[in-house]
């Protein structure tokens, strides 16, 4: 939490004290930051905390396990989420990134979990043809093999399954790496409104959601008998899907939360830069022959 140092404005973090001080008999209601532009009521500035939800991870007093689910939950919904968390609240920047490590976990835990059972009861089960099916200590050992890093760049096979190999998968998580390095480019050098770098932080830490979503809804859809051939002839969808939301999300950002001027126009500019960032990057990858698994 930032140290008390008296009102500044929430978005650029510009020291408001000498306006406070020039109020002499009465306050205004709304005040404007003639730093970066910002409208806001001045009650938000002075009380932060004032309209901060409950059921929010970074400032709950309840235990964070207790508010991880309801995070999730909201963060799910963008527009929601972001008109009950405002740009005046305090910013928890250690327990953002502890929250945001904690969804790539669970995103290795969902692809983790969905390989292991099906290498457990599918894959072990048609290894009648001149394989012995590993037994006993050694098919605990082979089942951790194949779902500890299932993820390559190259094409998966007919052996993996489900498939989080291939490019699609690399690219989602690229996407939502890149993007607010892309908006702290763009707020330096085409002169977007400057923004506090924590902003930036939170926006991206619940942002993190997209991955162990996606992941889960495509292990699912993976695992329905009827809907598994598509789903693995469409897997690109599911990942567009993620990519889409997010694209959506920090359209959010820069509108509801950010409150930009041309919102709309920034988070296209972003998500180009950040689009091209995620090829290149993954072009490089592709050149160097990264494997992504041993
Ligand atoms: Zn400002």
């Amino acid at each position: 939490m930032p140290a008390d140092t008296g009102p500044s404005c929430p978005r650029c973090g510009y020291d408001l004290i000498g306006v406070v001080e020039s109020w002499k008999d009465s306050c205004p209601l709304k005040g404007v930051c003639s730093e970066c532009g910002l409208e806001f009521p001045w009650s938000n500035v002075l009380s932060p905390l004032r309209s901060v939800p409950r059921w929010l991870i970074e400032h709950s007093r309840r235990r964070a396990l207790e508010t991880f689910v309801p995070t999730v939950a909201w963060s799910l919904r963008p527009a929601r989420f972001w008109s009950a968390v405002r740009i005046e609240h305090p910013i928890h920047a250690r327990t953002l990134v502890v929250y945001a490590v904690s969804l790539v976990a669970l995103a290795h835990l969902v692809v983790f979990l969905a390989t292991a059972i099906n290498f457990r009861y599918t894959k072990v089960a048609f290894m009648g043809w001149g394989l012995r099916p590993p037994t006993g200590w050694s098919l605990y050992r082979a089942t951790f093999e194949a779902a500890a890093w299932p993820y390559s760049l190259d094409d998966p096979s007919y052996y993996d399954f489900p498939p989080f190999a291939g490019l699609w998968p690399w690219a989602l998580v690229c996407l939502t790496i890149l993007t607010p390095i892309a908006h702290m480019i763009l707020s330096d050098t085409f002169g977007l409104a400057r923004v506090r770098f924590e902003h930036l932080l939170r926006a991206w830490a619940y942002s993190m959601v997209v991955v162990p979503v996606t992941a889960a809804v495509f292990a699912v859809g993976c695992s329905i008998p009827d809907a598994s051939l598509a789903t693995m002839r469409w897997r690109w969808l599911f990942f567009l899907g993620g990519a889409i939301w997010l694209v959506r999300w920090w359209w959010v950002v820069s509108h509801r939360y950010l409150r930009l001027p041309q919102a709309g126009l920034a988070t296209i500019a972003v998500f180009s830069i950040s689009a091209l960032g995620s090829a290149a990057i993954l072009s490089l990858l592709e050149l160097i022959g990264f494997q992504g698994r041993a």
